[in-house]
């Protein structure tokens, strides 16, 4: 067996739990990533991250996909909600017009 890897992120010597770095370093990693912080390449460069892997990609390719998706939905919610504001006081008039 190979000696045990620890996580690539500076002074930190967790063991590395997914593309070299530690599970919260990772998390930090991606969370980063998805706020546009960092960009996967970047973090290659600098040592901060390991290559994915094919299997890997897939899966990350279904996260952005993924995310791509909310943030259309979210889009869709504020239209929504945006025409039932406008709608609502129209609405609220009409029982008087006939009263
Ligand atoms: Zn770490």
């Amino acid at each position: 067996m190979a000696t045990k890897k620890t996580c690539l992120y500076p002074g930190c010597d967790l063991p590395v739990k997914t593309r070299g770095l530690c599970n919260s370093h990772y998390q930090g990693a991606r969370a980063a990533i998805a706020k546009g912080d960092a960009t996967e390449e970047d973090l290659i460069a600098r040592n901060l991250m390991t290559p994915k892997r094919e299997k890997q990609k897939f899966q990350h390719d279904a996260f952005l996909l993924g995310s791509a998706v909310t943030g259309q939905a979210n889009e869709i919610v504020e239209t929504v909600a945006e025409t039932v504001e406008t709608l609502e006081p129209e609405t609220a008039k009409e029982p008087s017009l006939f009263a």
